[in-house]
């Protein structure tokens, strides 16, 4: 069971130097607990005691590192079964698995797929993370040599997928400096690939027939001193894949399995395109780590990083926008100014049917700490004394020659005093659902 705060404090110095960064023994204690302090910023407990507090405060699921430099990325680290109960840590990502035999204009065009495919939305780049590739060749040469083209197309972090040792060897030295993820030790090659990722310091996939095999090959590459290790499940395919995650991750949370106390690799095999999707998005939902798509269509991939978007986000912060103007649709001097808050989905719902429309838009986007429009209002954050002073600072009296400003229809109660407090501007009442915006708009008039 994990620790407790007060558990922790009983085994620190109790001095209140400091020196970690907050101002008591306790209040460090109280970090340790929720994970929002690491140990070793104390500089004075024991070795005996950052050892057993370390352990203690260690993420049920591992934390594992692919990639160096700017594209690295981290999976695990989770602690909660559900998103609500606090939120999940490190994102689930996806790539795409080239195989050696392919010839060499797929593999360039993949591989610059996968480094060129980046979505931007709600202020954040979506993208693939990582490239698969997979020895089908049985040759050590030309999976080295798939490497190397790979490599020179994509900065990606890689995915180095055969089963035997040998074959992995050279390629391995080429790119260990990048911190690749070796793919798979299983019952019959853990022993020659733990040593090679152990040499290498390089993170180890361990797969198995069955998740009793799984477990096995986890613990024997465990005991063969490779910690990094992500656990590639028995299945594929969209409904025993999702079995198997479900009960890896039960297993690691609430049973403290060690052996599954790693994140996963999955595979989107079986089935056609849109199949293959529907697994990944399963995958995403619950409980993947790193998901392998054969193809990357930007079309298919887009639902696939919103739907990662939306989960893996704070569930406690809501999805805010940047405070700004927004043109939608290239406004001019006589288009509409329209204002609401910085809530993300309040910003997608009220674009979207300002784009409908196809009237040019100014849009105002107010930070509120992200709630939608009544709640700010209630919260005494969307009032006509805010509004008038964003409204002031924001610059959009030099770009219209109108001063009409129109407001949400759901705090229709503010025009008159809003009105009062900006001077010369006329202020004007629009529909409360954003559905009748289009309509609203085509008849809007400056006067
Ligand atoms: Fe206590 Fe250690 Fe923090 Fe000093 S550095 S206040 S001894 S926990």
């Amino acid at each position: 069971m994990a620790l407790t705060g007060l558990d922790i404090f009983k085994k620190l110095p109790k001095t209140n130097c400091g020196e970690c960064g907050v101002p008591t023994c306790m209040a460090f204690a109280m970090k340790l607990a929720s994970r929002q302090a690491e140990i070793d910023a104390c500089p004075y407990v024991s070795d005996d005691v950052k050892a057993e507090l370390s352990e203690a405060s260690a993420p049920p699921v591992r934390k594992v590192t692919i990639g160096a430099g700017d594209y690295s990325f981290n999976i695990g680290e989770e602690t909660v079964l559900f998103r609500h109960e606090k939120t999940f840590v490190n994102p689930a990502v996806f790539g795409v698995v080239i195989e050696d035999s392919a010839d060499e204009a797929t593999i360039v065009a993949k591989a610059k797929a996968a480094q060129g495919i980046e979505f931007e939305r709600i202020e954040q780049k979506l993208r693939p993370h990582v490239v698969g590739v997979k020895a089908v060749s049985g040759s050590a040469e030309k999976f080295a040599e798939v490497v190397d083209k790979v490599v020179a197309n994509t900065r990606l972090p890689l995915v180095l997928m055969a089963e035997d040792a040998a074959v992995l060897k050279g390629a391995v030295e080429k790119v260990k400096a990048n911190r690749p993820l070796i793919y798979a030790a299983d019952a019959n090659n853990f022993s020659a690939l733990a040593a090679l990722a152990k040499e290498a310091g390089l993170p180890l996939a361990v797969k198995g027939a069955t998740l009793e095999e799984l477990a096995d090959v986890s613990d024997k590459v465990t005991a063969a001193g490779v910690k990094d290790i992500v656990l590639a499940p028995p299945a594929d395919g969209a409904a025993e894949s999702l079995k198997d995650l479900v009960q890896i991750r039960r297993a690691a949370l609430k049973q403290k399995f060690k052996p599954f106390g790693f994140p996963t690799i999955t595979f989107t095999d079986g089935g056609d395109a849109d199949m293959a999707l529907a697994t990944a998005g399963i995958q995403m939902m619950k409980y993947g780590g790193l998901i392998m798509l054969n193809e990357l269509d930007p079309a298919r991939i887009m639902p696939l990083v919103v739907l990662g978007q939306n989960i893996y986000t704070d569930p406690q912060k809501p999805m805010q926008m940047s405070q700004g103007i927004y043109p939608i649709g290239d406004p001019k001097e006589d288009s509409p100014v329209m204002i609401t808050t910085n809530f993300s989905l309040t910003y997608f719902i009220v674009s979207g049917e300002i784009e409908a429309s196809r009237v040019p838009t100014w849009l105002l986007v107010m930070d509120v700490e992200g709630l939608s429009v009544l709640t700010a209002w209630a919260a005494g954050k969307f009032v006509p004394e805010k509004i008038a002073q964003f409204i002031g600072k924001s610059e959009i009296a030099g770009k219209v020659k109108h001063q009409n400003l129109v407001i949400p229809g759901y705090v229709a109660q503010i025009s008159g005093e809003l009105e009062e407090e900006m001077q010369g501007w006329k202020i004007t009442v629009g529909p409360r659902e954003a559905g009748d915006l289009p309509h609203y708009l085509k008849s809007w008039s400056p006067n």
